[in-house]
């Protein structure tokens, strides 16, 4: 992963738990604007978030998934992502 990346796909994540500043903001976008692999890793990062917080609007409580149940969800996201370019 080059190093321009690695810091894209950290400000994403780092966005769903903080606010970017605005040279975040403008640093993510400008790298997610060139770069297909880092745009995946963001769209899953959505689509994680917005499927735990339908967990958690649905009162499922604290919802643990085991290492199979990850790797599904993995695998899910992988073809989410692919049919999505
Ligand atoms: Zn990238």
């Amino acid at each position: 992963m080059k190093q321009a990346c690695h810091y894209a796909s950290r400000l994403a994540s780092d966005s769903l738990d903080r606010p970017l500043s605005l040279w975040e903001r403008l640093r993510l976008k400008l790298h997610l604007s060139m770069c297909s692999n880092c745009q995946n890793c963001d769209n899953n990062l959505k689509l994680m978030r917005q499927i735990n917080e339908l967990m958690r609007n649905n009162h499922y409580g604290e919802v643990r998934l085991s290492d199979q149940q990850q790797n599904q969800l993995h695998k899910a996201l992988d073809k989410h992502s692919a049919s999505v370019n």
